[in-house]
């Protein structure tokens, strides 16, 4: 069960870093989450911060990889913004509006960007 551990370790590197910096705060989106993160940290080029809202936050939304991939954001958290979300128009200063306790969705502040307008 050598692989089991390893994934225990793991989860529990997550769950210390998480009570340092990175924590959702209540109530507090994905999309908004990994937004503000990014903006502190930067982007390291993996979806670190997708993966670890879902850690805290949703850890039942086990499709959260595949989904972002199909939304183009395959291989790193700025991706997200690059290809999947934007902000709905007008509303850059406003906190994340929130979702349900659980849900690895974003708030009604993004919207999914459309594909193939380049
Ligand atoms: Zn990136
Ligand atoms: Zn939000």
């Amino acid at each position: 069960m050598e692989s089991q551990q390893i994934y225990l370790d793991a989860e529990q590197i997550v769950r210390a870093l998480s009570e340092e910096l990175l924590a959702p705060r209540d109530g507090e989106c994905l999309v908004c989450f990994v937004d503000r993160q990014l903006t502190e940290h930067g982007c390291d080029g993996t979806r670190r911060f997708a993966l670890h809202f879902r850690g805290i936050r949703a850890p039942r939304a086990t499709a959260l990889e595949r989904t972002l991939s199909e939304k183009g954001a395959c291989c790193c958290d700025c991706e997200i913004y690059a290809n999947a979300y934007e902000r709905v128009r007008g509303t850059d200063a406003e906190p994340c509006r929130g979702v349900a306790r659980g849900s690895a969705q974003p708030c009604t502040l993004w919207r999914r960007q459309q594909r193939g307008r380049w």
